[in-house]
Order: structure tokens, then C-alpha cells, then sequence
């Protein structure tokens, strides 16, 4: 009796808050899209696949770590993440492929709290694995803070991308205690770009032109989807008058920022600053004043 009054009570112990995580590895995936970059797909359907419970383990180790940064008021609703390393995708004509699912695919999915990860590139490479879903599960987390802000619409950005990509950055390098999460072409190093105009400098059109070739190198470019993708990028951006900057380079010299600021006063106060600017839900264009912005919290 008395063991399980003991065992009661510790039930009573356990946080209320807590949020839902479970991680899904899909196999026999077909979706159609208009476009196979567009986050949300006109259908899918897949089946789960349970051959992978190491690496299942490790995304869930990863995720937890960066949502215990938040405070635990904050760790609420749902959180699934999708692994995916292949796929049909149907085109709008009906083409159908069979193709390997490029990590530049991944994405975080507010609107229906779910993050895609597209691991193709990482199947065995556990540092980028770590590292991209510490980045995904980042921008997870912003999220919920601007949803206790009661400002901002579930699902809605508070924050242009090139400060919402830093801060992920940022926080996927404060979680995994790494600036760099490798040297592929997918992995990103905050510590890269040593002035704003440097990374200012980094076109779209460049980045685009970057992965093109990584893609020509491992063979995914022999598949008509990505060629479609890739031509489909250079197109749009270069009848542009003036060429648009990468704004994940703008968005890696933020978090390269926010990073030295962790040397100089410790991550937990600049966590906290960060923090404190998402839960006001108040918008935020420009990626300097921002890092102006969270000096100025830590000053004070
Ligand atoms: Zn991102």
C-alpha cells in the first residue's frame, strides 16, 4: 500500500508540461506536389517503417535536448518528426519517379507541428543528423513562443527567414555544442562568415548553382524531378533585376553572432534574451538590429 501511495506521488511529480514527441520513419512513400520544393503536398501516403530504431533513437535524443533549452511552461502540444529517404513523387502532368529525398527538402512544418527530415545525403553521417534536426526542432520551439505570445497565428512567422534560419543555427549549435555540423554541403558553420556584407555577398542564384553541382556529383541530378528543381530555380531567379541574397548565409553570420555572445556571457543568458524577444511576438525584419537587440538584453 504504502509503495504505491510512493508511486502515486510521483506520478503527481512529473511535469504537467511536456511536449508530445514521437518520431516516424516512413517507407513506400508516394505524394504528389505542384512543385516537389513546396513544404505542404497535395497528398501522400506512406507506411512506417520499423527497421531503423538506432536511428530513430538518436533524432529523438537530438530533439529532446534542444526542446529541454525551453522553459517548461513552453514544452507543450505535438511534435512529430518524418524521416524519409526516398519517394514517388508525382508531378502536375502525372510523371511519376522514384527518387532518394535530398536533406534540402527538409523543412519544419508549424502549421501541423510536424518537422520532415529528408535524409538521403545523411543516412549514416550522425553529426549532420544531429545537427539538422537540433536546427529543425529550433525553429520548433520559436515557434511555440510566439504562439504563448498570442500575437502571432499558430503556424504564422513573427520573423523574416533570415533571422528565423539564424536562430535555428544558432540554437543547433548551442545543443550540440558544435559551430559547424561538418564540412558537406548541406552542413552549415555559423562561425563561416566573418562580417554581415560577406554573407550579404552570398547570392540565392550561387547557393542554387552549389547544390546543382553537389547533385550532378552524387547522381541526383540524373533524376528528371531534381533536374526540374534545380532549372526550375535558376529560372525564377535569374530574370530577376537584382539578385537576391541567401538569406540562410545572412541567417549563419546571426547565429555566428549569437554564438560568440554564448562565450562572452554564457548560453543560458543568451537563450534567455532570445527568448524573451520571441515570447513578445513582435515582428523582426532586420538581422543586425536583431543581434543589436539581444546585446542590448544582456547589457542592461
Ligand atoms: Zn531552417
Amino acid at each position: 500500500m504504502r509503495i504505491l501511495t510512493l508511486i502515486a506521488g510521483l506520478f503527481l511529480t512529473l511535469p504537467v508540461f511536456a511536449m508530445n514527441l514521437q518520431v516516424v520513419t516512413r517507407k513506400n512513400l508516394r505524394f504528389s506536389n505542384p512543385n516537389l520544393q513546396i513544404t505542404a503536398r497535395a497528398s501522400e501516403t506512406f507506411e512506417i517503417d520499423s527497421s531503423a530504431p538506432e536511428y530513430e533513437a538518436l533524432v529523438k535524443e537530438s530533439a529532446l535536448k534542444v526542446i529541454a533549452l525551453l522553459p517548461e511552461q513552453y514544452q507543450t502540444g505535438n511534435l512529430t518528426i518524418n524521416i524519409e529517404s526516398s519517394g514517388t513523387f508525382i508531378d502536375p502532368t502525372g510523371f511519376e519517379e522514384n527518387i532518394p529525398l535530398s536533406v534540402l527538402l527538409s523543412v519544419e512544418m508549424p502549421e501541423v507541428n510536424q518537422i520532415r527530415i529528408c535524409n538521403h545525403e545523411l543516412k549514416t553521417d550522425l553529426i549532420s543528423t544531429r545537427s539538422l534536426v537540433s536546427h529543425e526542432v529550433g525553429h520548433v520551439i520559436i515557434s511555440r513562443l510566439w504562439d504563448a505570445s498570442g500575437k502571432i497565428e499558430h503556424g504564422d512567422w513573427a520573423w523574416k527567414k533570415s533571422i528565423y534560419e539564424g536562430v535555428a543555427d544558432y540554437i543547433a549549435a548551442t545543443a550540440t555544442n558544435q559551430t559547424s555540423g561538418g564540412t558537406n554541403w548541406w552542413d552549415r558553420d555559423v562561425l563561416r562568415y566573418k562580417s554581415f556584407e560577406e554573407a550579404n555577398k552570398q547570392t540565392l542564384l550561387a547557393t542554387v548553382e552549389a547544390v546543382k553541382a553537389a547533385y550532378a556529383k552524387d547522381g541526383l541530378l540524373k533524376f528528371r524531378s531534381y533536374q526540374n528543381l534545380i532549372s526550375s530555380l535558376e529560372a525564377e531567379l535569374s530574370e530577376l533585376p537584382t539578385p537576391p541574397a541567401d538569406s540562410n548565409a545572412i541567417g549563419s553570420w546571426l547565429a555566428g553572432q549569437l554564438w560568440l555572445l554564448n562565450q562572452e556571457y554564457g548560453k543560458d543568458k543568451v537563450l534567455s534574451a532570445v527568448f524573451k524577444i520571441a515570447l513578445t511576438g513582435d515582428k523582426k525584419s532586420d538581422p543586425q538590429a536583431f543581434v543589436e537587440e539581444v546585446r542590448n538584453l544582456l547589457t542592461r
